[in-house]
Parts: C-alpha cells; sequence; structure tokens
C-alpha cells in the first residue's frame, strides 16, 4: 500500500452533484409560494425545486386544484341589529344617535348615524379610540378594515343583543352616559348605567334600585321571618351579552 493510496482521496462527485442545477424533488424547508399556482405551501411540502425557476408543487393535481379554487369570498358579516339599534334611536326623535361602549381593550368604542350631508347617509360610523374603523349600512353590510375585525364584529353582535348591558358596563367603568356622555350623577343612574332620558330615548329599561324586573320568578308562598343576606354572587359563568342589564357586573344588591 503505498502513501499515495492511504491518503485520504479528495471526494469522489457524488451522483446528485453532477446534475447540480436541474429540478430537485424534495420535502420543502420552508414555507414558500409555488410558481405555477401561485399558492403557499407548509414547510415540509413536496416539491420541485430549480434554480433560478423557484418551488412549485411536485404534485401537478395540487396546483390544479388550487387553480380551479375560487378566490376567497369577501367577508360578509350581518351587524344589521346594531344598524337597527342606532337608527330606531333617530326614529324616536333624536337627530343625531350617538353611542359609546368599550371596546376590547377597554377603549371607547362610539358609534354615530351619519348625517343626511354624509357620503353615506343614514350608516353607523365606528370609532375606536378616535380612529375610524368602519362604517355599518342600514342593512348590516360593513365596510372598512372592521369587515375583517373578527373581535370588534363580536363585540358589536354582543351590544346589539343587548345594549342595556353594554351600556351599564360602559357606565360602570367611565361614570358617563352611552349616549349622552354626561357625568352619572344620582344614584340610579349610576346603578342602570344610563340616565333615564336617554333610556327613553334609545328604548331601554331605567328601573333603580330594589325593582327588579328579570330572573326567575321566586316563590313567594314561603313567609320569611327576617330578611337574610343574598348568597355572593356564583363566579361568573356567562357572557356579559347573557346577563340580565341588572346583574351585569354583580352590582345588584
Ligand atoms: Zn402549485
Ligand atoms: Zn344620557
Amino acid at each position: 500500500m503505498s502513501f499515495y493510496n492511504s491518503y485520504p482521496r479528495a471526494a469522489a462527485p457524488r451522483r446528485y452533484a453532477a446534475t447540480p442545477s436541474g429540478p430537485r424533488a424534495m420535502a420543502s424547508k420552508f414555507a414558500g409560494r409555488c410558481v405555477v399556482c401561485r399558492a403557499s405551501f407548509p414547510p415540509g411540502a413536496a416539491i420541485v425545486w430549480e434554480r433560478g425557476v423557484g418551488s412549485r408543487h411536485a404534485d401537478a393535481t395540487v396546483c390544479a386544484t388550487f387553480a380551479a379554487a375560487p378566490a376567497p369570498a369577501p367577508v360578509v358579516v350581518d351587524m344589521k341589529p346594531i344598524a337597527d339599534f342606532l337608527t330606531a334611536a333617530k326614529d324616536r326623535g333624536l337627530k343625531f344617535p350617538k353611542a359609546r361602549f368599550l371596546a376590547p381593550g377597554n377603549r371607547e368604542m362610539r358609534l354615530s348615524v351619519a348625517g343626511d350631508k354624509s357620503r353615506t347617509p343614514g350608516a353607523i360610523q365606528v370609532v375606536i379610540a378616535g380612529e375610524w374603523v368602519g362604517r355599518i349600512a342600514a342593512d348590516g353590510t360593513v365596510g372598512g378594515r372592521l369587515a375583517t375585525e373578527t373581535d370588534l364584529l363580536a363585540t358589536l353582535t354582543t351590544i346589539a343583543a343587548n345594549p342595556a348591558a353594554a351600556a351599564k358596563a360602559y357606565g360602570a367603568l367611565t361614570c358617563r352616559c352611552s349616549f349622552c356622555d354626561k357625568a352619572l350623577t344620582d344614584e340610579g343612574s349610576v346603578e342602570v348605567g344610563y340616565g333615564p332620558i336617554c333610556a327613553k330615548q334609545w328604548g331601554l329599561p331605567h328601573t333603580a334600585r330594589g325593582s327588579k324586573v328579570l330572573g326567575a320568578v321566586a316563590p313567594v308562598a314561603a313567609p320569611v321571618a327576617a330578611p337574610t343576606p343574598a348568597p355572593a354572587p356564583a363566579a361568573p359563568t356567562v357572557l356579559a351579552g347573557d346577563l340580565g342589564w341588572e346583574e351585569l357586573l354583580g352590582l345588584t344588591a
């Protein structure tokens, strides 16, 4: 054995290195986009990669499937209930209905009905912490980036389902009326979350302390010897929107 033979030889060209620039089938290390069908693929996808060309799905039928798929449909959300809530106040004679509620993160969400001189008269303008995010047409269709902000849409749905509860939550945090922005001063209004005049204009109940109007009908037959303290409220397991307006935040006695 000669010295020459025992010395490690330069690595012989390996088979795959013989065609370094041809198309290569592989599992993609990274997420990417197919040059044929323009669909994105995740890491690990079976692709064919070619220098100077890029990556394509290894399976042409995958490309065909993506190419045939229709473009994503525009987001359709029905915000008619919240639109109805504001326009109903206008129908009751309020010239410029405006309401404030809590957006996610306890930011202020201001809703107002666009005036007749607006480009979109009658539409509900939605402003979060001073920034316009979109509008809701009378038919419930949504414009602006609000259309894709699912957390805001969910908040609006909750408000529309129980505006009194939403107003109460806003009032409890800000000590101001959701509707006229006045400070809540008298005890009843602090409790309810808005004043009696706004209650009338917005078609909401305004029942002060001690006169419950909702809840299961309690049996009245058994006489009670002495008033017993009410049991502590159970841990909240329901959404605010499911609560009665009196029960929200557990402020009722
Ligand atoms: Zn493809
Ligand atoms: Zn008010």
